[in-house]
């Protein structure tokens, strides 16, 4: 069942398109994030379909019906902004019942919904504090205790943990998440942090430019990037890139002067490799591998580490066990599974399906040969 149906809506301010054309569906009881890096227009979407601002073409469809024109209440969402916006001279609990207050809802249906919320929230020995008594951590789960005392079917949140710090980042979006799903309720929530989008969403539309770049769930935009911006925007560390072109057996890595070893037996040139850092393999018995580099940098992540290589004068990170004590210097062998890597149009940035390349492209082990130590 289909809770919020944006169509091809769209928002000029003073001519320039902020959101373009833009359409997507949210499922009912799902979490879908806004993605993307500042002013790709989320905050916008975001806005018109609480209805602080109006599309300039489109339409917002809530349960089904067409909601231009109404209220954020009478649309049946419920909006928490990156600020809190709490109000500095009411107690916590007052903050929360205001709006169902200004509904005219019965104080006894107050205090029924207040009890609730402050047990599910864990806000019992905050209620009589003002806002300028509470932590960032606490003052975010009165902004969303009010939002969801409204019991509106929709949930709108612009990204309401940007205030805070990693740890508690980390531990709010768990508890947004877990909420989310044991009420059921349907949320859109905005960010530009990809772990955020990734650790909570259901599906997530990733923005550009005032565009949908990709639109599906975290596994495919992780597995399957529809583009080179999905491909670098979401992962971290980030994905690897090299620029290929056509050498005697298939596509090679564009190296000056001389041709690299083949990478894929089909045309490289004018394309792009993307190889995630978990799908490089690091082999210090660097005979086994016949791509060869020296390692320039090791960042020690604890569980995992980062293992800068290069490959035809670019950086190649591979992602190896935290204990595989690797000294900057050390020659290794790099190897990865020709299937893991990503294709990509170096002009149009969209990704290249396999089944595109010729038919004799087959899954062996690649690496670098014979190049040396950069
Ligand atoms: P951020 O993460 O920085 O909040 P965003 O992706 O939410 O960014 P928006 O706030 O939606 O981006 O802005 C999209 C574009 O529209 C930006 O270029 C912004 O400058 C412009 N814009 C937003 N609101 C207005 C406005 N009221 N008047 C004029 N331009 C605006």
């Amino acid at each position: 069942m289909i809770s919020v149906d944006v169509r091809a809506v769209s928002k000029t301010f003073g001519g320039e398109p902020a959101v373009n054309d833009v359409s997507f569906t949210v499922t009912r009881g799902d979490l879908v994030v806004l993605l993307g890096p500042s002013g790709c227009g989320k905050s916008t979407m975001l806005r018109m379909i609480a209805g602080l601002d109006a599309p300039t073409s489109g339409a917002v469809m809530i349960e089904g019906g067409d909601v231009r024109g109404l209220t954020g209440a009478a649309r049946g969402v419920a909006m928490v902004f990156q600020s809190y916006a709490l109000f500095p001279h009411l107690t916590v609990a007052d903050n929360i019942t205001f709006g169902l207050s200004v509904r005219g809802i019965a104080k006894a249906e107050q205090a029924r919904r207040l009890d609730e919320i402050t047990a599910l929230l864990g806000l019992g020995p905050l209620l009589q504090r003002k806002p300028a008594q509470l932590s960032g951590g606490q003052q975010q789960r009165v902004a969303l205790g009010r939002a969801l005392i409204a019991q509106a079917p929709v949930c709108l949140l612009d990204e309401p943990l940007s205030n805070l710090d990693a740890q508690l980042r980390q531990e709010l979006r768990r508890e947004i998440r877990a909420l989310q799903q044991r009420l059921g309720i349907t949320m859109i929530y905005v960010t530009h942090d990809q772990t955020e989008a990734m650790s909570m969403a259901d599906r997530v539309v990733l923005m550009k430019g005032g565009r949908i770049e990709q639109n599906g769930r975290p596994a495919d935009l992780y597995q399957r990037p529809a583009s080179l911006f999905a491909a670098r925007f979401i992962g971290s560390a980030p994905m690897n890139f090299l620029d290929l072109d056509d050498g005697p057996q298939g596509a090679t890595a564009v190296i000056a002067g001389t041709a690299g070893p083949a990478l894929f037996a089909a045309s490289g040139r004018g394309r792009v490799l993307g190889l995630r850092p978990e799908d490089v393999t690091v082999e210090t018995a660097a005979n086994r591998a016949r791509f060869r580099s020296a390692v320039t940098a090791v960042e020690y992540l604890g569980g995992e580490a980062l293992v800068t290589c290069v490959i035809a004068g670019r950086p190649i990170v591979a992602r190896t066990r935290g204990d595989a004590a690797l000294a900057v210097g050390t020659e290794v062998g790099l190897a990865w599974d020709e299937a893991a890597g990503h294709v990509f149009d170096a002009n149009t940035g969209q990704r290249l399906a396999l089944a595109t390349f010729d038919a004799a492209a087959s899954v062996q082990r690649h690496a670098i040969a014979n190049q040396g130590v950069p």
